[in-house]
């Protein structure tokens, strides 16, 4: 068939050995935009939650036990998206590299057979990268001037009992539970080659690959390493030497998906191991922010050592204009209803009307400039208003805009900021004072000093606010800038990856609320022992709306990322938590 533009087209992605950040730039970018995304079970979750929310994600990957899509059934299926779907991005995501024993070649061959259009994205190979986080290089100066990457399992024939076939019983099957010993690989030639050897597919064959190596005249000394789920938080490496290459697989019940690297390369790895070094090596993390928001943190855990699993509770979306609020003890703004919904929109004139400006969310901030600029205006029309913000990271975002703030409270708080601008307001801080009001106020009319004050302060909020600080400044006005929307579901995929977590990052009460309400195994408003038992929170609120559902609960000291990561870098370099 042609090559034909009417159908879309399929990019065969490396997605690395485990750790996200091995994805290629080419390969992110790609799942970034991508209709469909056929994946294998190799393929880690932190490089899935990389692809776009929209995209349709089907699950091909084979367990060692059962095959849950058969090879040609994945070949047809990657033509049938590409020829149903026209102009669509197909994405088919392969463990390490797809051409490194990935049957990426077979695929390629259906596609242009179907006259698909394709492009072969290559990954970072488990190959060179596993021992590599291992401390091991494959080649060294002295030690290796080759290395030779080598499949442990052919084809698939019986199923046998992994023990007795190292004892001796040999069989053939897939890795983690089936033996393999009529391999056709050329023992004699390998036994000679002085370089590295790399076995992938090799841990339920191994005992047999040794033996023969060390028949055709391979040192039974040889240093050999196994490294298990390499990149990802569980890597282990367990070292051994050819002759006891098999025993100690069974005695440390090494499983898939693990590399076997054999030569004197590997003693390097007993200085060079780096990886289980960084404080948070080993953690899953669920950061639980909305995307736009988490990055900062992923980034800082990630160069730790976690694995983390951005899993957003909320989407955040901004309005066009900011909407007034009706106030839920006050009928005059608008609506007979005492529903915080929205009113209406404003126009940005009436700004004049107000002394004092109020975020309390980095959203808030970010949208309110938003508007201001698509309406025309631009930070001039805030000459003069003081500025207030609920904590640091609310006023770090202001001075992006220039703005630096006149009030924070110490107790980084929706209610913090409530009394403190209450106090100033109570002091009759006259520099708030238009001079039409200063007017009033000195003639004698201080009564309504106080009242004429909280009304010239305005709040600019998300559509979720809760009224801590309408209740403690009753005359002040509300603006909605954002709407926040909680997520409505997880994919399968996600929610297994949050079972295997270590924990949870929370930065509001409904992340709390809505992660337990979308995690399948809460039951009955309580957290099950499935979940994740231990949480890092951000503020008090959050902490104690954690601790109802039942979870542990960690807290920043300060309500910013730094705090938070220092906790979490003492919760788990604390010897009781490892
Ligand atoms: N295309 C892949 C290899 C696919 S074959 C690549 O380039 O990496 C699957 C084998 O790769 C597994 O049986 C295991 O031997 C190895 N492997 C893949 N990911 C691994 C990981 N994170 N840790 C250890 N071994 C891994």
């Amino acid at each position: 068939m042609e090559n034909s533009n009417h159908f879309g087209k399929v990019y065969l992605i490396g997605a690395g050995p485990g750790d996200p950040g091995l994805l290629t730039v080419r390969g992110k970018s790609i799942l970034e935009k991508a209709d469909v995304v056929v994946y294998d079970r190799l393929v880690s979750p932190g490089v899935l939650s990389l692809c776009s929310p929209r995209a349709k994600m089907v699950d091909v990957g084979k367990m060692p036990t059962h095959h849950k899509m058969k090879q040609s059934e994945i070949n047809k299926l990657l033509v049938k998206f590409a020829v149903e779907m026209p102009g669509s991005i197909v994405a088919r995501l392969k463990g390490g590299d797809p051409f490194v024993f990935g049957r990426g070649g077979e695929e390629a061959l259906e596609l242009v057979d179907a006259g698909v259009e394709f492009e072969v994205v290559p990954g970072v190979t488990s190959a060179i990268a596993v021992p590599a986080y291992a401390g091991i290089p494959v080649s060294h100066r002295g030690i290796a001037t080759s290395f030779h990457i080598i499949t442990g399992h052919e084809k698939e024939k019986s199923v046998v009992d992994p023990i007795a076939a190292l004892q001796g019983d040999c069989h053939s099957g897939a890795e983690g539970d089936r033996i393999q010993c009529n391999l056709s690989l050329d023992f004699e030639n390998l036994a000679k080659c002085q370089g590295t050897l790399i076995f992938l597919m090799g841990i339920a064959n191994m005992d047999f690959i040794a033996h023969r190596l060390i028949e055709c005249g391979k040192d039974p000394k040889t240093p050999l390493a196994f490294i298990e789920k390499g990149t990802t938080p569980n890597q282990r490496t367990v070292m051994a030497t050819l002759e006891t290459a098999g025993e100690t697989i069974v005695r440390e019940n090494v499983t898939a998906p693990a590399i076997t690297i054999m030569g004197g390369v590997v003693e390097l790895g007993k200085t060079l191991a780096w990886k289980k070094n960084l404080p948070l090596s080993g953690k899953r993390l669920v950061v639980t922010r909305a995307a736009k928001q988490s990055s900062g943190i992923t980034a800082r855990l990630t160069a730790l050592g976690a694995e983390v699993i951005e899993t957003p509770m909320i989407e955040t979306r901004s309005l066009e204009k900011p909407q007034t609020v009706c106030h839920p003890e006050r009928s005059t703004v608008g609506a007979e209803s005492k529903d915080p919904g929205l009113q209406g929109s404003v126009d940005f004139k009436s700004l004049a009307n107000y002394d004092i400006l109020a975020f309390t969310s980095t959203n808030g901030v970010e949208c309110f400039f938003k508007q201001l600029f698509a309406a025309g205006y631009d930070v001039r029309v805030l000459a003069g208003k003081k500025i207030a913000s609920v904590g640091k990271i609310t006023e770090k975002k202001l001075l992006e805009y220039g703005i630096r703030c006149d009030y924070v409270p110490e107790d980084h708080t929706g209610e913090g900021l409530g009394l403190l601008l209450r106090d100033v307001v109570n002091k009759h801080d006259r520099v708030f004072l238009s001079p039409f009001d200063k007017l009033r106020v000195n003639s004698g009319r201080s009564s309504e000093s106080n009242d004429l004050v909280e009304s010239r302060i305005l709040l600019l909020q998300g559509n979720l606010a809760d009224d801590t600080l309408l209740k403690l400044l009753p005359k002040a006005t509300r603006w909605t800038v954002y709407e926040t929307l909680p997520v409505a579901e997880l994919p399968d995929w996600k929610r297994e990856a949050i079972v295997s977590a270590d924990a949870v990052v929370f930065a509001s009460t409904s992340a709390v609320e809505n992660f337990v309400k979308l995690t399948p195994q809460s039951a009955e408003g309580t957290i099950s022992r499935l979940t994740p038992h231990t949480s890092f929170c951000i503020g008090r609120i959050t902490e104690s709306a954690a601790s109802k559902y039942g979870f542990e609960t960690v807290t920043s000291d300060e309500t910013t990322m730094d705090s938070l990561v220092k906790k979490i870098v003492e919760y788990y370099t604390t010897s009781s938590n490892h």
